[in-house]
């Protein structure tokens, strides 16, 4: 019930408890006021009984008194029976007047004709005394007639007193009761009121109102400083109080809402920060291991829930190499073809589940596993692939994941697709493009890094040139001249190998510029080279082009002479070469040089 309810209850009930114990008050005043009334008629009238029977023995006692002693006072004594009966008469009457049953009424007539009666006897007997008769009076008021007649008053008078006593003390005893009754009814309507106003400052106000509300303004000091794990404790009571209850559990809701609202709000905000983070680093990047660590470094801020690879596409668009792993997936692969991946086939991303709804992709073998391969396209070539998976006891990604991770492959692909583009480019820039080797520009740059290295560290250049190349060109064709400048340049890289750069001059002549060398290992180096060349003879369309010689000059810098003059002096070598009859290698330091002169022939 509610407590507006309760409380108008209350109040109805308080009132009505109130009049009836007001009325009840009254009720009992009055019957208080009538047991007065009846105790004072019962007094008064026990009184005027007690008069009546005086009266008649006083005026029979001053009779005989008279006609035994012949004494005038005491005839006067009986003469002043007028007043006497004037008395009885005044007390007869004033006893009709407070009202008497009937039987009294007719005690009282009894009375009063007895005594009438009684009154002439006497008068008679005083009458015969006084006219000599003395004799006769005192036989008179001494006989049996005149006992009888004053017993007969008497007795009337005492039946007369015991009616009288015996209805007024019934009605005292009713007004009593009456009284009393009324008196509990007031008691009882008064305790009653007190009890329910008691109740209702317990129950309504202490237990369905104080406490509740003092337990809610704790709760509701704490929701306002934001402390939304207290428990706000479910109330079902249909009042207004669990009105107010359920109006906090509302906020309370609203509240937890708002913050998880928040909270996503400001993970949203920090995965975007950290997918533009990224963006830029990935940017930045200036070779594909730096952007392999990039993503590693990234990835899993962005999605902790998800481990995952980065692959790379090679030239051939065949196979997928691993370039970038966090988080430990489950499945690592670190090389496989392009055509196992469902993602990559289709240009979309792809979800591999153990719930079977879509195919697997072929590369992820285990079934258990939840993967999603992103494809990394750059203007419609895909480049890559991002692969996921779902770590255990993690969420699915949601919708706005999708999106990020769509964002951040298409970031990832544009930035693959630039570092290719400038590896593209730059190899363009500094490679030649028959051979693969550097170019004359790159060698140029190196020989002023080598300048401007104040270390000053050893080194030696060799100038490499085919001898008699027209030929290769004249009889067999250009294409022919191509296939052994490739022939001579692909022995130069594996020979070379790490202990140095080979350039191509120019034309069909080759630098090598070998480092932390001296001009000696640089010459056995040059012989090696020439001995490979001319190991394996040619042949180009099924024709045989016959085998390849080199002339080799070599040079070294600093302790032969300075960086400048390198090139010239390894130049001056190898036309000595070619003067000396080709297929040869020449050290500068025979022409230059004091130290022992190393020829080949
Ligand atoms: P030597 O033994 O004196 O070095 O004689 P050689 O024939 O090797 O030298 P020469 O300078 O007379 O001839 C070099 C030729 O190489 C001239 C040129 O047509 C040819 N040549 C230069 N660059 C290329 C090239 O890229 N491809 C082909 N096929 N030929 C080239
Ligand atoms: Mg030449
Ligand atoms: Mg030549």
């Amino acid at each position: 019930m509610r407590i507006s309810a309760i409380t108008n209850w209350a109040y109805g009930i308080t009132v009505f408890l109130t009049v009836v114990s007001g009325a009840a008050f009254i009720f009992s005043s009055h019957s208080a006021d009538l047991e007065r009334l009846t105790v004072q008629e019962h007094l008064a009238l026990d009184d005027l009984g007690e008069e009546l029977a005086l009266g008649a023995e006083e005026t029979t006692d001053e009779a005989r008194l008279y006609v035994m002693r012949g004494e005038d006072r005491h005839l006067q004594a009986f003469q002043g029976k007028e007043g006497e009966e004037r008395r009885r008469e005044t007390a007869i009457g004033n006893i009709r007047a407070l009202g008497g049953s009937a039987a009294e009424l007719a005690a009282l007539d009894e009375i009063e004709s007895d005594a009438d009666v009684l009154d002439k006897v006497e008068e008679g007997a005083v009458a015969a005394y006084r006219s000599g008769d003395r004799l006769g009076a005192q036989q008179t008021l001494f006989g049996p007639e005149h006992d009888r007649l004053q017993t007969a008053v008497l007795d009337t008078v005492r039946r007369f007193r015991e009616l009288t006593a015996t209805r007024t003390e019934s009605a005292m005893d009713q007004a009593k009761a009456r009284s009393d009754f009324w008196g509990a009814i007031a008691k009882t309507m008064l305790g009653l009121t007190a009890a329910v106003f008691l109740a209702v400052l317990y129950f309504i106000l202490r237990r369905r109102v104080a406490l509740p509300l003092m337990r809610m303004t704790g709760i509701v000091n704490r929701l306002a400083k934001q402390d939304y794990e207290v428990e706000v404790p479910l109330d079902s009571r249909r009042d207004e109080i669990g009105e107010m209850n359920e109006a906090i559990h509302i906020f309370r809701e609203n509240g937890i809402e708002r913050e998880r609202l928040d909270a996503e709000r400001r993970r949203d905000q920090q995965t975007k920060d950290l997918i533009l983070q990224m963006m830029h680093r990935l940017q930045a990047c200036a070779a594909q291991y730096e952007l392999a660590e990039v993503v590693a470094l990234f990835a899993p801020q962005i999605f902790p829930n998800f481990a995952g690879n980065l692959y790379v596409m090679n030239e051939s668009r065949t196979m997928l190499t691993r370039v970038s792993t966090w988080l430990d997936p489950v499945r690592p692969e670190r090389v496989f073809p392009a055509n196992a991946c469902w993602g990559l086939r289709r240009g979309r991303p792809h979800v591999s589940d153990a719930s079977h709804n879509d195919i697997p992709c072929q590369h992820l073998d285990d079934q258990e596993v939840a993967g999603l391969c992103v494809p990394l396209t750059a203007q419609g070539d895909a480049i890559g692939l991002l692969y996921l998976e779902e770590r255990p006891q993690s969420q699915a990604a949601s919708e706005t994941s999708r999106l990020y991770l769509e964002l951040i492959a298409e970031n990832i692909g544009l930035a693959v697709a630039n570092l290719q583009l400038r590896d593209k480019l730059t190899n363009l820039a500094v490679r030649d493009a028959l051979t693969g080797l550097f170019n004359r520009r790159s060698l140029d740059e190196a020989l002023n890094r080598y300048a401007r290295d104040e270390a000053h560290q050893p080194i030696v250049c060799m100038m490499i040139d085919i001898d008699h190349f027209k030929r290769f060109n004249d009889e067999h064709g250009h294409d022919a001249g191509d296939e052994v400048m490739r022939y001579v340049a692909q022995i130069l890289v594996d020979t070379v190998s790490t202990a140095g750069t080979a350039y191509r001059f120019g034309g069909e002549e080759f630098t090598v510029l070998l480092h932390e060398a001296t001009e000696e290992e640089g010459f056995q180096l040059a012989e090696q080279i020439r001995s490979r060349v001319l190991a394996t003879p040619l042949a180009h369309r099924g024709r045989v082009l016959g085998a390849v010689s080199i002339s080799v000059g070599v040079a070294s810098s600093p302790l032969a002479g300075s960086i400048a003059t390198l090139l010239s002096r390894a130049d001056a070598a190898l036309l000595e070469a070619k003067a000396a009859g080709r297929n040869r290698t020449v050290s500068a330091s025979i022409t230059f040089g004091e130290q022992a002169i190393k020829r080949s022939s």
